[in-house]
């Protein structure tokens, strides 16, 4: 019995460690210049909380550390939803038409605290917008 339990326990710490790892590749997947000036945000289904840190992960404009953090819950998987992005970047482009825009189609997790996202699919379209 007390075998088992060291098993068990082994197996939630490697569980735990190859979770850090994916999340640390996560951050690094996705990054660009930019800053929260020249990109406007929106979407129809994400909440604007998540939202606004996902957008900062996707840019690499977050304040913070870096680092994504989970809720407890998580260890055992995410309760996980999806939802579309719209970011503009404006005056992206040098000549006209100047604006850039990308529509992402986003895998997140809906519990308070927990950072995790994953883009499945993203478009982008060069649009009419600043001068
Ligand atoms: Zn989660
Ligand atoms: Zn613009």
């Amino acid at each position: 019995m007390k075998r088992k339990n060291k098993k068990r326990l082994l197996i939630l710490f490697m569980v735990l460690i190859a979770t850090i790892m994916i999340t640390g590749l996560q951050a690094n997947a996705v990054s660009e210049r930019a800053t929260l000036d020249n990109i406007e945000y929106s979407s129809e289904n994400i909440p604007t909380e998540k939202l606004e840190r996902i957008v900062k992960t996707m840019y690499g404009i977050s304040e913070d550390t870096g680092e994504n953090t989970r809720n407890i819950l998580c260890i055992f998987g995410h309760s996980k939803a999806n939802g579309t992005t719209k970011i503009i970047e404006h005056r992206y482009y040098s000549t006209a038409p100047k604006c850039r825009e990308t529509i992402s189609a986003i895998e997140y997790c809906t519990r308070s605290g927990c950072d995790y996202f994953m883009v499945l699919h993203t478009a982008y379209n060069r649009i009419v917008c600043c001068p």
